[in-house]
């Protein structure tokens, strides 16, 4: 890496080495970011967040009725919530939690979309109160569920309030003239539907590793394509439903386009609805060498298959990206506490397994820089990056080229910026990082840092 020279993919757009041969971030100094706000930090280029929401949006033009939703478990943070709001995103969310994380980062409830495969009837009652755009449905018990709920607020005096379709328009679900007619007694209480996808697991599976591989016949989510036919016909003939149309999200971190061609293959043979969502699951650089399909490429594939396959031109076209709208937005930095040299060098940093689970529960790789010189891979010494907790497999990166490292150096891992955040601890009582704006050189904080007051604020004396 050449001094005042672009960083790889893996970096956040924009990202460069400065003249004092240091990384910098959204135009700010990793190391002086290192002494303002302590480490570990998890650092976001909000540009790069931007630009990845503005090229999934732009993409998504040449299909017409196309919707980008934000995958928010990526990065449930609310500026970042709030920045994909601004920018006219949908929110996908698989939780209460996340819910009320969308709706107070600024996203109106028809903006949301809502999955889980253990929706609680709170859960499925506060999104009906929200009067969010689309529940997909994934089992038969939450079809009971749904049914009981809106039966009961039938019932109730004021109705549910939640998002309905009044049975035309483009987003309407295609039913037979019988259930147009004749709404049902529940619609009559409800005085509309709610908008209901199912989802499908087609039975694709991308290549992936099996703990993010999701659209296998064998899967806890979604209707196989066996059941999926039931699962049709019941909702139909649910009182206060409206089938808008099916959802699958086959698997996360796809560095191929195959598998998604087939996935919209398969889903067309359900039959004609006025609504796919299509998921998420696009791949990103955690290491140079690793070279995901463009932005631009994917949702071209999807929009290509989908022609392919038949699917009406006015029909909308849902996507969910998560990963692939944060990943290499964020790194993280972290200051090396000690070097350790037996058989390995080990290189013990100030953060790990709180902050980032990815290489732990998937074996996920990541590379790992000094923040203040390049180092060069043909002479620099092997380490393995490891955490600060309690186990031996606290390992963020192995075999990562140092050069001569030292404790006080500032360690940055690019890519951290889908799931670690969202997956961080309190592990061996480690308050969990802030998050930190960088943009044109100015940075700001928008999570805190935790502190060991928050550790006990739970407590009940
Ligand atoms: N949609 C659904 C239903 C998911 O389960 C996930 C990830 O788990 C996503 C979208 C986002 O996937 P990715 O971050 O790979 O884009």
């Amino acid at each position: 890496m050449a001094i005042g020279t672009a960083l790889s993919q893996v970096f956040p757009l924009g990202s460069r080495l400065n003249e004092q041969g240091r990384i910098e971030i959204g135009g700010c100094d990793t190391v002086e970011l290192a002494r303002e706000f302590g480490t570990p930090a998890y650092i976001v280029a909000e540009d790069d967040l931007r630009a990845r929401a503005r090229a999934f949006v732009q993409a998504g033009r040449e299909w017409g009725n196309f919707q980008v939703v934000f995958a928010s478990k990526a990065f449930p943070c609310t500026a970042v919530m709030s920045l994909f709001a601004q920018e006219g995103l949908w929110c996908d969310v698989a939780s209460g939690g996340e819910l009320h994380l969308a709706l107070n980062a600024g996203f109106p409830g028809e903006r949301i979309l809502v999955h889980g495969n253990a929706k609680s009837e709170t859960e499925l009652q506060a999104a009906l109160e929200a009067g969010v755009a689309l529940i997909v449905i994934d089992n038969f018990d939450e079809i009971d569920r749904l049914q009981t709920i809106i039966s009961r607020t039938a019932h109730a005096p004021s109705g549910p309030t939640a998002h309905v379709r009044s049975g035309d328009g483009p987003h309407a679900a295609r039913h037979t003239a019988d259930e147009a007619d004749e709404p049902n007694a529940a619609d009559e209480a409800a005085g509309s539907n709610i908008e209901v996808l199912l989802r499908a697991t087609p039975d694709v599976r991308g290549e992936t590793h099996e703990k993010i591989s999701t659209g296998q016949a064998d899967s806890k989510f979604g209707f196989s394509m066996v059941d999926l036919p039931l699962a049709i016909e019941r909702v139909r003939a649910a009182k206060g439903l409206a089938l808008a149309g099916i959802h699958a999200h086959i698997g996360s971190q796809l560095l191929e386009l195959g598998p998604f061609r087939r996935e919209v293959a398969a889903l067309a043979q359900i039959g004609e609805f006025s609504t796919w969502d299509l998921g998420g699951g696009l791949g990103v650089a955690y290491s140079e060498q690793q070279r995901p399909p463009e932005i631009e490429q994917w949702v071209g594939a999807l929009i290509g298959a989908v022609r392919e396959a038949g699917i009406a031109e006015d029909a909308r076209l849902l996507v969910e990206p998560g990963r692939s709208l944060t990943a290499n937005a964020g790194v993280t930095l972290y200051t090396v506490q000690s070097v350790k040299r037996n058989v390995s060098t080990w290189v013990a940093v100030d953060g790990g397994m709180s902050d980032n689970m990815r290489p732990m529960l998937y074996g996920s790789v990541y590379e790992a820089h000094l923040a203040d010189r390049p180092s060069d891979p043909a002479t620099a010494t092997r380490c393995v990056l490891t955490g600060k907790h309690c186990e031996s497999g606290d390992v963020i990166a192995r075999d990562v080229p140092l050069e001569d490292p030292r404790p006080g150096d500032v360690i940055v891992t690019p890519a951290t910026g889908a799931y670690g955040h969202a997956m961080a601890s309190n592990y061996n009582g480690v308050p969990r990082p802030p998050v930190v704006f960088c943009k044109d050189g100015e940075a700001r904080v928008v999570v805190r840092r935790e502190s060991y007051d928050d550790l006990t604020a739970r407590d009940v004396r």
